[in-house]
């Protein structure tokens, strides 16, 4: 059983992926007074991916004793790991501090392996053709409690991670400081040092949190959710869509694009009798074209919905996947049809809800 005095201390430890590198600089000083040192624990914690301040070998015991004392390296327990036999992506369920839950998936392939990751408990959006949209939104999740799927995935399926999609549940722009403070460690050659354009962001269209992304200019890759080519049909999918009309959506993926020079991409979940008809592909052609969208930097990604419990919607056939993606095609659009992953063990897009 703990005294007063190591559960005191055990109350005032905090959680090391909570911090910026500045900010554990700041937060260690007492303890630390040379440069080189704070840079070994950013290379223990980030590069070298620790589990514990054990391994932080090339530090005094002391030193490491005392850094236990004071901060959490790990906060986030796996309760369950399911491993899809199609094609090996794995879904990791983590339990919170304040015993949540949330998901993140683990994408394997051959030239890059990738994690879809969770910014929110819940998604207040609630889009009709998503799991994470069915869950109540109770929280944003922590820069930590982000970065920490990505850690604890490499730890556990031991291979690097080196491209990063924010498109698990959860909108990324309304957690947008924590997201951002994130995008920094990523992008940071002395953290994780992933490149730019193997980092998305997706967002249903949070317009003015776009722009301020956008003027940051990290250059990472953005993706908008249309999934609709009227506002009508649009509100039916995206009941919670913050008021902002699919021509102010694409005005600021228009911004994007010419103050990043990344690429943009923009979502389109196929749902069969609802949005996946050709007069639909047409008016979608016709929207990029009426906004300056038609150029190489972007791309559209079509989504063939995918099921998920109490949802009233169809997968549309092939056929028509592939009529709606020719009409776009002979628009001049570059366009992608998305492999559904990990379908056996919904881990696909939409389908990380429950
Ligand atoms: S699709 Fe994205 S924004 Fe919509 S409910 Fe799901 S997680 Fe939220």
């Amino acid at each position: 059983m703990m005294n007063c005095m190591q559960l005191s201390k055990q109350n005032r430890r905090k959680y090391i992926l909570d911090m910026t590198s500045a900010q554990l600089k700041t937060a260690v000083k007492s303890i630390i007074g040379q440069d080189y040192r704070i840079n070994q624990i950013i290379e223990w914690v980030y590069v070298k991916r620790a589990i514990s301040f054990e391994y932080f070998t090339n530090l005094p015991k002391e030193l490491r004793e005392q850094l236990s004392e004071r901060f959490f390296l790990r906060i986030l327990k796996t309760v369950k790991k399911e491993k899809s036999v199609i094609d090996g992506t794995t879904r990791y369920t983590f339990q919170t501090a304040d015993k949540k839950y949330f998901f993140a998936v683990f994408l394997p392939a051959k030239d890059k392996n990738s994690v879809c990751i969770s910014s929110q408990i819940g998604c207040p959006v609630m889009c009709a053709f998503c799991s994470s949209g069915k869950v109540k939104f109770t929280r944003n999740l922590s820069r930590g409690e982000i970065i920490e799927q990505i850690l604890q995935i490499e730890n556990d399926t031991k291979e690097k991670v080196s491209g990063v999609l924010f498109m698990g549940m959860g909108e990324p722009m309304l957690n947008f400081n924590n997201i951002t403070s994130v995008l920094d460690s990523l992008l940071s050659n002395k953290e994780f040092g992933i490149g730019k354009r193997h980092i998305t962001v997706s967002s249903v269209g949070i317009v003015p949190l776009i722009k301020r992304l956008a003027d940051g200019n990290s250059g990472i890759r953005l993706a908008i959710s249309i999934h609709a080519v009227d506002e009508k049909q649009r509100k039916k999918l995206i009941p919670n869509n913050f008021g902002f009309s699919i021509k102010d959506i694409l005005n600021a993926g228009k911004y994007y694009l010419k103050k990043t020079n990344s690429r943009l991409t923009i979502e389109y979940v196929l749902i069969k009798g609802i949005n996946n008809s050709a007069a639909d592909a047409h008016k979608l052609a016709r929207l990029l074209k009426q906004h300056n969208l038609l150029n190489p930097d972007v791309q559209v990604n079509l989504i063939p919905f995918n099921p998920i419990t109490d949802a009233q919607f169809q997968t549309p056939h092939q056929e028509s996947i592939q009529k709606f993606k020719n009409i776009l095609k002979l628009n001049g659009i570059t366009v992608n049809i998305r492999q559904a992953k990990g379908t056996d063990i919904n881990a696909a897009c939409g389908q990380l809800g429950h």
